[in-house]
């Protein structure tokens, strides 16, 4: 299948969800993981009318975020998606200003620091820890109020709201669950706050039933991964 096809065949089922537990699918943003593709792709899918893409590795994204700047004058949002590391905060916030996966407080600290210098304001998303393993890094939804509180008092990160990546090995609605609750507490001390980072290719229908306003596909639109 082509990848217009595949994409147009998304939207549809983003739109069909939407609608079947009314909301608007125009609250819905597809942001469209491109990792481990070629920048090529990336071009293709601004041709098709896509402006969010997402990374999750600084050393494929930033030259990649580089090569499609250089051939295409759109204005897009590039998300950063996977775990960052603290040393690539700063060129990271070459090219990305929404950062999905602020998991922890050194990177708080780390994003504080570079925002001051980069050339866009920078939104964050809260990601929360979802298994019963404490080490597995992400906040746990009882400290979450705690984190955000430091990310409302930096002067130059936005608090978007949370992200989660739900379990595999489980119906994906308990951890959609999880995430919702986590948003409605801390929108009661952020109203902003109120956006939430939620579904991938195979689960985001559900995300959608639980309130994500920002999906997460790669290889539903993309295909499989060449790399
Ligand atoms: C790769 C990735 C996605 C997209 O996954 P698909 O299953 O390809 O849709 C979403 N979120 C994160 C954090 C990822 O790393």
């Amino acid at each position: 299948m082509p990848l217009a096809q595949r994409l147009v065949e998304v939207r549809n089922r983003i739109a069909t969800s939407a609608e079947a537990c009314g909301r608007l699918a125009s609250d819905v943003e597809l942001v469209v993981i491109t990792k481990n593709h070629e920048p090529q792709l990336v071009l293709d899918l601004i041709d098709l009318g896509e402006r969010n893409f997402g990374e999750n590795r600084d050393q494929e994204a930033n030259p990649k975020s580089k090569w499609v700047a250089e051939r295409s004058d759109e204005a897009i949002t590039w998300h950063f998606v996977g775990q960052l590391q603290s040393n690539k905060v700063k060129s990271a916030l070459e090219y990305a200003t929404v950062i999905h996966s602020l998991d922890r407080q050194s990177l708080l600290s780390a994003l504080i620091k570079s925002a001051i210098d980069a050339p866009k304001p920078v939104g964050v998303f809260v990601q929360l820890n979802l298994t019963e393993d404490a080490a597995r890094g992400g906040i746990e939804p009882a400290n979450l109020e705690h984190f955000a509180n430091a990310v409302l008092e930096s002067q130059n990160l936005y608090l978007l709201g949370v992200m989660g990546v739900a379990a595999l090995d489980r119906d994906p609605r308990i951890d959609f669950e999880t995430i919702a609750k986590a948003s409605a507490q801390l929108q009661k001390i952020s109203a902003d706050s109120k956006y939430i980072s939620a579904g991938m290719s195979h689960d985001f229908e559900a995300a959608i039933e639980f309130g994500a306003t920002h999906l997460r596909i790669g290889t539903a639109i993309t295909g499989n991964r060449s790399k």
